[in-house]
C-alpha cells in the first residue's frame, strides 16, 4: 500500500528526533476538549468490545491531577494550550476525572492512587498538597507525592506523614546527571528516599529511563540490588516495566518476578504482545491496572511498537496518510490500552475473578497492605 506521509511525519519518525523530543519533554498526546466528547467509533468500541470485559470496580493506580498553576516554567505561556491537559484539567480534581470517567467507563466505579502532573519546573509543594487534599476524604483513593532527588530524608518523612501519602512518584526529569533519557534509577531517586520508603514500607511508582528499560542490564541490576536491599518498598513499575514494545518484558519478566516487592502497572501500553508477555513471564498475581489519566489515557491515539521503538499515532499523522482508504478515526490511548489488554487476557485464558484482581483486588490488596505498615 502507497503512504504518504507528510514532512513533519517523517521528522517525527526520525530515530534523532524521537531522541531530542524525549530528552526535552515526554512525547505527549495533545488533548483538547473537542477530543474528550465520546463520539460514534467510541460507543462502538465500548459496546462491542469493552462493555463486557471491563469489571464494575476499577482501582486506576497510574492518575495524574494537572494544575497548570503547578508549572512554574517562566516560558509557560507561550506552551501549546494542551501542553499539560487542554482548557480542561487545568485544575485538576478528581471529582473532574470521575465525570469524565463515567463516561468512559460508564457505570464503573474508579478508586485513584493519584498523583501530580509532573513538570521540569514544578511546585513540589503546591502539587502535592493538592494531591493530599484531594485524597483525604476518600478512603477508597489514595496519594503519592511527587519527590525531587535534592529533598532531604527528613523532609520527604514530615511530608508524608503530612500529607497522608502512601509513597512517592519519582522522575527521570530531575536526574541529577541531567540526561533524563539515559539515567540510572538513583540519579533520580537517591537511596536516602529509597531508604524512607523502606522504613514506612511505601510504594515508589518508577517509569525507568534508558531504552531498553527494564531489560537495560543496568536497570535490571539496580531493581534487584535495590529490591534486595529494601525489601519493605513496594515498587510499582510503571507502562508495564516500560514496554511500550514486547522486547524488554518479555527479557527480563521471570527476573522482576523473582523480585516479590516489585509489581507492574499497564497504563498507557497499548501493545497486546506486551501484556502477553508480561503475563507469561511476570504472572498475573502482581499486575495492576492503570490509565495514565488523563494526559495520555484521556487523549486521542495510540501507542505503536516499531522494531525496538514506539510512538504514538495521532491525528496529525492518520491525516498525514493520504492515500490509505480504511477508517482511521481515532479512539481513546485509554480505550487502545484496554482493547490491547482484552486479548492478552483472553490469550492467557485469565477468569473473571482473575480479571476483577488485575482490575482491582490486586491494587486495593496492596494498597490496605501499605495503609497497614505505615499505621
Ligand atoms: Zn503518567
Amino acid at each position: 500500500m502507497a503512504v504518504q506521509l507528510s514532512r513533519r511525519s517523517l521528522i517525527k519518525f526520525s530515530p534523532a528526533f524521537l531522541i531530542l523530543s524525549r530528552s526535552l519533554t515526554a512525547p505527549r498526546p495533545s488533548l483538547s476538549a473537542q477530543d474528550l466528547e465520546v463520539k460514534g467509533l467510541d460507543r462502538e468500541i465500548w459496546a462491542d468490545e469493552l462493555e463486557a470485559f471491563v469489571p464494575k470496580r476499577i482501582f486506576d493506580v497510574h492518575t495524574h491531577l494537572p494544575c497548570w498553576r503547578f508549572n512554574l516554567d517562566p516560558k509557560k505561556a507561550a506552551a501549546p494550550p494542551d501542553a499539560v491537559g487542554g482548557a480542561v484539567f487545568t485544575e485538576t480534581t478528581l471529582d473532574l476525572l470521575t465525570r469524565f470517567n463515567q463516561k468512559l467507563l460508564p457505570g464503573r466505579e474508579v478508586h485513584y492512587l493519584a498523583f501530580p502532573t509532573v513538570f521540569p519546573q514544578c511546585d513540589f509543594k503546591g502539587s502535592n498538597a493538592h494531591v493530599a487534599s484531594e485524597v483525604r476524604n476518600r478512603p477508597g483513593s489514595a496519594g503519592l507525592m511527587l519527590v525531587h532527588p535534592s529533598m532531604s530524608a527528613a523532609d520527604i518523612e514530615k511530608s508524608v506523614a503530612a500529607g497522608g501519602f502512601l509513597g512517592f512518584k519519582c522522575y527521570r526529569y530531575y536526574s541529577v546527571t541531567g540526561d533524563m533519557v539515559e539515567c540510572r534509577i538513583t540519579d533520580f531517586l537517591p537511596e536516602h528516599q529509597i531508604a524512607v520508603a523502606n522504613r514506612h514500607g511505601l510504594i515508589i511508582m518508577l517509569h525507568m529511563a534508558k531504552a531498553k528499560a527494564c531489560a537495560d542490564p543496568e536497570n535490571l541490576a539496580d531493581l534487584q540490588r535495590l529490591s534486595r536491599q529494601y525489601p519493605r518498598v513496594r515498587w510499582v513499575l510503571a507502562h508495564c516495566a516500560r514496554s511500550f514494545t514486547p522486547y524488554p518484558i518479555e527479557k527480563v519478566g521471570r527476573q522482576l518476578r523473582e523480585l516479590p516487592n516489585v509489581w507492574i502497572e499497564t497504563s498507557a501500553v497499548c501493545e497486546s504482545a506486551s501484556f502477553s508477555a508480561l503475563f507469561e513471564t511476570f504472572g498475573i498475581a502482581r499486575v495492576l491496572y492503570g490509565s495514565d489519566n488523563p494526559r495520555v489515557g484521556m487523549a486521542r491515539g495510540k501507542y505503536v511498537a516499531v522494531g525496538r521503538g514506539w510512538f504514538g499515532v495521532d491525528s496529525e499523522i492518520t491525516r498525514s496518510l493520504t492515500e490509505n482508504p480504511t477508517d482511521l478515526r481515532l479512539t481513546f490511548y485509554g480505550y487502545e490500552s484496554l482493547r490491547a489488554l482484552r486479548y492478552a487476557v483472553r490469550w492467557a485464558k485469565l477468569d473473571d475473578r482473575q480479571i476483577q484482581a488485575l482490575f482491582y483486588n490486586n491494587a486495593s490488596k496492596l494498597i490496605e497492605a501499605v495503609r497497614k505498615d505505615r499505621g
